[in-house]
Parts: C-alpha cells; sequence; structure tokens
C-alpha cells in the first residue's frame, strides 16, 4: 500500500522505548480487499522485523507485540486508507485491542472522553468467540500490559492503567488477574456469539462470571454456526449434478428450493457420483504415496514392499486433522484387532484414508501419528489404510470429495463447531461424528450417524465405551448399509442417506447461511446501532454512559417489599412493591420470570408499574396478569437495567431478585 504521494505506505506504533514502523499489503481476493500488516520494514530493529513473521510463534510478549499489531495497527491501517467502516468483526479476541483504537480515534474526531468514546463504538463491534474452554483464550500477565499499555491508557486513551486493565479482567480489584483479551472483546462490543448451538450454550457458561446472578441462559452469547464455501469443496462431478438439479447460480441465491430441487437426482446418478469420486480419490491417494516412499530415498527392494493399496469398490473411510489430544485421533485404535477385522473383513471389507499435522510443539499429538504409522506397517492391515503426509488444503480437497465416510471423534464440548465435515456434503459423502459442534445440531438418524450420547464426560472409562460403539456402528450399521445392494447394484439404503444429507444439510452449513446470518442479525442491526449512537457528535453515547453511571451508584438502594398474588379464573394476579431510592424508574423495568421448564425457553414477563407508594424509598406497585399453567411459586420478580438503546445484560448486568 502506497500513500498519496507514492511512498510505502507507514504505519508508527509505539512500543515500550521504541516506534514500530508498520507495512501494508492489498490482496484482492475476489470482491473483498484483504489488508496484511507487516513488521519486516529495514527502519525497524531485527527483533521488531520478525514481529509478524511467525504465527503462534514465540512467547506471551512476541503474542502480545502481534495483537497490538493486529489491534492497534489494523484500525489505524483503516483510518490512513480513510476506510470508516460501521461494524468492525472481532474474529476471536486476538484482534480486541481494536476496540480500543476504534474509541481512540472516536476520542481524536469528536474530543469525547473514552468512556463516551466507548460506549458510542462498541455499538459497531461484534465478537464471535471460537473457543470452547477457558484456556483458549489469550491471557497477559498484568505487568506486562502495563510495560505495553501505561502510556497508551494514560497519554493516548486518559484513562489509567487500572481503568484499562479492568476491561480485561473479572475482578477489577484484583491486581494480580491477567488480562483477558475475550473479556476486553465482550466489553468492547455490541454483540457476541460463538460458533455452533452448543458452542454458543458452552460460552454462556464461560462468561457466565461477567454477569453474576443472571441465570446462564440469558448470559448475552448466542450463536451463528460456521459453515463451508460450497463451491470451493465440491467436485467437477458433484458441480455438474448440482448444476443439473438445482441451477447453475444455485450457492448464490437463497437456498430456499435447494433441498427440493436435490431430491430430483436419480439413485443412478448419485451412486455413479460416489463411485466415481472414490476411484479419483483412491488414484490420488496411490500417486501420493508412491510419491512419499520415492522421497524417503529407501533401497529398491525395502521401497517395494511397501504396501500400496486401496481398491475403487471399497468401502472409503476418511477422516484429516490436526493431531490435537481433544480431537481423539486415535479412538479408532483402541482396540486393532477389531479395527483390523472390520478392515478385512474379506466380504465386506473397509478402506481408510488419513492425513494429519501436529503442531511441531504438540509431542503428544506427534506421538498420536507415530501410534497410526506403526498400526499400518503390520502385515496385516496391508493395503487397507493409507497416511498421507502434509495435510493442506489440496489433500484436503481430494478427500472430502472421495471419502464415502467422514469419520469426526472429538471429546465433547471441544470442537467448537468443526468444519471439515461439512466439506463432504456437496460431494455426498456422508458423516459419522461425535455429537460435538455443528453434529450435535446437523445430525438426524437419516443423514449420517451420530458417535455419543450428547452429555460431556470427563471420564477416562468413557473413551473406550465410545471406542465400542465406533466399531458396532461400523460393524452394524455402516458397513452393512453400503453393501447391501439392489438388483441393480445400488445401495438403497445408502442412497437415502446420501439423498437427506445433501439436501437438508449442504446449504444449511454453508458461508451463504453463513454470511446472511450474521448480516441479517448482527451486522445490519449492529451498523444501526453505532449510527444512532454517533449521531450529534455521540450525543446517546453521553447519556448512556450517564445511565450506567447512575445504576452503578444507585443500585444499592433498590429492594423488594412484600408481594402478592391471587388467582382468579385462569389467571395469575402478582404484585410486588419496589423501593428504587435514587434509581430513576424510567432506568430500570421490573419482571416476573420463571426458569425453564418442560423443554421451554425461560418465561420473562414485564410487569407494569403502577401506584406510588407512600412513606420514603420512592416505593411503587409493580403488577403483571398471566395464564395460570404453573404455580405461582415458579416465578420470581426481579429488577433490571432499562435503555431503549442499550443492550441488556451485556452493558449492564445490574440484577436485583425478589428471593
Ligand atoms: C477444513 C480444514 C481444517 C479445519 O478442519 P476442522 O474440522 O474445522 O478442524 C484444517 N485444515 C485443513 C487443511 C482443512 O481443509
Amino acid at each position: 500500500m502506497r500513500n498519496e504521494s507514492g511512498d510505502l505506505l507507514r504505519l508508527p506504533i509505539q512500543l515500550p522505548g521504541h516506534k514500530v514502523w508498520l507495512r501494508a499489503w492489498q490482496v484482492q481476493v475476489g470482491r473483498v480487499a484483504l489488508y496484511l500488516l507487516d513488521s519486516n520494514d529495514p527502519a525497524n530493529p531485527p527483533a521488531v522485523r520478525g514481529i509478524t513473521g511467525e504465527l503462534y510463534g514465540g512467547g506471551a510478549e512476541l503474542r502480545l507485540q502481534q495483537e497490538l499489531v493486529l489491534g492497534i495497527g489494523g484500525w489505524r491501517l483503516l483510518r490512513a486508507l480513510r476506510l470508516e467502516p460501521e461494524v468492525c468483526h472481532l474474529n476471536e479476541g486476538h484482534a480486541a485491542f481494536a476496540v480500543l483504537e476504534r474509541a481512540r480515534s472516536f476520542m481524536e474526531d469528536t474530543g469525547h472522553p473514552f468512556d463516551v468514546a466507548l460506549a458510542v463504538t462498541r455499538a459497531g463491534n461484534v465478537f464471535t468467540t471460537h473457543t470452547p474452554v477457558p484456556a483458549g483464550f489469550d491471557r497477559f500477565s498484568p505487568t506486562l500490559i502495563e510495560l505495553f499499555h501505561r502510556r497508551y491508557a494514560e497519554e493516548h486513551l486518559g484513562v489509567s492503567l487500572r481503568d484499562l486493565l479492568a476491561l480485561g479482567r473479572e475482578n477489577p480489584d484484583d491486581p494480580n488477574e491477567p488480562f483477558n483479551m475475550a473479556y476486553l472483546a465482550v466489553r468492547g462490543s455490541g454483540a457476541v456469539n460463538g460458533v455452533s448451538r452448543l458452542h454458543g450454550q458452552v460460552s454462556r457458561r464461560i462468561f457466565q462470571s461477567l454477569f453474576p446472578r443472571w441465570p446462564a441462559v440469558e448470559v448475552p452469547v448466542a450463536h451463528v454456526t460456521n459453515g463451508v464455501h460450497t463451491p470451493s469443496w465440491e467436485s467437477a462431478a458433484a458441480d455438474a449434478l448440482w448444476t443439473k438439479t438445482c441451477g447453475a447460480e444455485r450457492w448464490r441465491q437463497t437456498l430456499t428450493t435447494i433441498e427440493r430441487d436435490v431430491e430430483s437426482a436419480s439413485d443412478g446418478e448419485l451412486w455413479t457420483l460416489r463411485t466415481t469420486a472414490r476411484k479419483v480419490l483412491v488414484d490420488y491417494a496411490r500417486e501420493r504415496i508412491a510419491q512419499q516412499v520415492a522421497s524417503m530415498g529407501l533401497p529398491s527392494d525395502e521401497a517395494s514392499a511397501i504396501c500400496v493399496g486401496l481398491d475403487p469398490a471399497v468401502l472409503t473411510v476418511g477422516f484429516a486433522r490436526r493431531f490435537a489430544a481433544y480431537k481423539r485421533p486415535n479412538l479408532l485404535l483402541h482396540d486393532p484387532a477389531r479395527l483390523l477385522r472390520i478392515l478385512t473383513n474379506a466380504e465386506r471389507p473397509v478402506q481408510l484414508v488419513i492425513a494429519g499435522k501436529a503442531h511441531p510443539a504438540d509431542g503428544l499429538g506427534q506421538e498420536l501419528i507415530r501410534t497410526w504409522i506403526q498400526f499400518i506397517r503390520r502385515p496385516e492391515a496391508c493395503g487397507r489404510v493409507m497416511f498421507i503426509a502434509d495435510y493442506d488444503l489440496l489433500l484436503a480437497e481430494h478427500f472430502v470429495r472421495g471419502v464415502d465416510v467422514w469419520v469426526n471423534t472429538p471429546r465433547r464440548p471441544w470442537e467448537a463447531s468443526g468444519t471439515s465435515g461439512m466439506k463432504v456434503l456437496v460431494n455426498g459423502g456422508l458423516n459419522l461424528s461425535e455429537l460435538d459442534g455443528w453434529w450435535a445440531e446437523a445430525y438426524e438418524p437419516e443423514v449420517g450417524w451420530a458417535l455419543g450420547d450428547g452429555k460431556e464426560h470427563d471420564d477416562p472409562a468413557w473413551d473406550a465405551a465410545e471406542a465400542e460403539a465406533l466399531y458396532a456402528l461400523l460393524e452394524r450399521e455402516v458397513v452393512p448399509a453400503f453393501y447391501t445392494r439392489d438388483a441393480r447394484g445400488i445401495p438403497q439404503a445408502w442412497i437415502a442417506k446420501i439423498r437427506a444429507s445433501m439436501a437438508r444439510l449442504t446449504a444449511q452449513f454453508s458461508t451463504n447461511r453463513v454470511v446472511r446470518e450474521y448480516t441479517d442479525t448482527y451486522y445490519v442491526p449492529a451498523a444501526a446501532s453505532y449510527r444512532a449512537r454517533s449521531a450529534d457528535k455521540g450525543a446517546l453515547g453521553t447519556q448512556l454512559v450517564g445511565w450506567r453511571r447512575d445504576l452503578a451508584e444507585h443500585w444499592p438502594d433498590a429492594r423488594f417489599g412484600a408481594v402478592r398474588a391471587a388467582t382468579q379464573g385462569t389467571r395469575h394476579h402478582i404484585s410486588v412493591e419496589v423501593y428504587l431510592g435514587r434509581l430513576d424508574p424510567e432506568a430500570v423495568r421490573v419482571e416476573l420470570y420463571a426458569e425453564a421448564a418442560n423443554g421451554k425457553e425461560p418465561e420473562r414477563h414485564a410487569m407494569a408499574r403502577g401506584r406510588k407508594l407512600d412513606g420514603p424509598g420512592n416505593g411503587y406497585e409493580y403488577e403483571v396478569s398471566i395464564p395460570d399453567v404453573r404455580a405461582t411459586g415458579d416465578y420470581t420478580p426481579r429488577l433490571l437495567p432499562h435503555h431503549a438503546a442499550a443492550a441488556v445484560p451485556l452493558e449492564a448486568h445490574e440484577i436485583l431478585w425478589q428471593r
């Protein structure tokens, strides 16, 4: 990127003791401009030039520097390019410093203090969390944050270091608590979401501590389930079949007719698609194995002794993944003898194609790969298992086009979404997966196979039980369905599953649906909210800061008085006395709440403010009438912050329960 006079664009950011110059590169990806930040500028000292050199390398300090480059440098780049996005989507907490720099820019433009600037700009930030475990969040020691951020806080944001640290802490008064980037992202955003329904639920638990006394279901984290870019994963043959049934523009449209249209593909067409795709994969895998063997430089007799098998007519089960322990890549190896029996069954054999990588620092992951290699070297396994090295996008493309069944065995709930299984859908591959991530919401018996009981288990014995269940599924359901053929040689039950899987899941787990959902549910409302708050030089922001300040100050005044409940006919009439003290009645609301029961959502009923009570304490009677479906004892009145323009409890998490 160059500036107006044609020189390289250079953005300064301040690190302790020196200035860092960042350069930027633009990549045009379709219609999207992608900007890449780069610290490898000759003007920087050597250590600084390496900041953007490696992902996930180095220690905490390098990580912090990278996140400063991304968050602060990233927002400065947008400013320098005069791009003024209304919505900033923080994909994971790594980029959360953008929240601060975006607020700082608003301060610079309007002269507002930091709290108002944050109240305005956060409305335009959307935070997507990706990890299902708190250990997945980046946390930095207070000392490190002090080293890198004290000047920025005091001189640029006009706040104390303590106030800045508080944005990343559960308890601002604990000087030892590390600074959590996900907490900063939550406090700097107008909406938060996880990446599958289950992950939304898990995330509400993870962030519960930021919303004390709120029911877990009301912790403000929703979800948008991930999807894959379908056209990138479909084979040419699948493309032809989809084009014939659903039209060439199918992935660009509303997706509403896909399910019906794809049903019109005939059994024969679907089966031809599968048999052809399997053969293409087998040929490719053999070629890759031959290259692998050649590159090992073995003596020719040893090389020719290596078994390069695979049969294009055999049921092909595949998986490819990072060999991380939570993915349990060795679950299939739990009982090697039983696995061998499944693979080498004379009438109904199965073959496995595997690919994977372990992180260079992950010794356990590497050990898991070694176990597979040892298994493959057993003479009995000859020709039935292939491990292909260097798992990358190209290899993934071949795998997801050709395999009949994609196996995924994460330990629930560690797979926040998972996407690899989605890539087989368009090609008529079927999923056999743990009920975790996307599969927990996609699975129905008609579309594939499920592992697990839909619950979390810490017990190591559970892995053994699941391995048994996996073998049993393969032996009793998957293998028979594949090899039971009709007079035309077509496996009816198998085809029925393919048809249901393609029709119901392909569009649902595509980026078309994902982008639409983010746009409708997040981006458009965020843009509107940001516009409203920034209008009139941020007047609404100032008002919101005042509202929050009053709430924080006067909340301790509030208390409940007597509750009265009476049932008349088919309705409960419930009233409660609420003393608000110095709280403005307009700044709060009273609700009647009942926990979820019988699989339904929790109930919330707004209570109307009625008569002013005599005596001190600024008391009012609040009342509501509801159907008498549940006992009055199920309901509890509660007091909440209220402002038409604010997100509660995301922006104000006070809550008072009557009992
Ligand atoms: C899809 C893909 C992944 C991610 O797979 P998950 O199931 O989401 O973990 C990783 N690496 C490659 C090469 C892929 O194609």
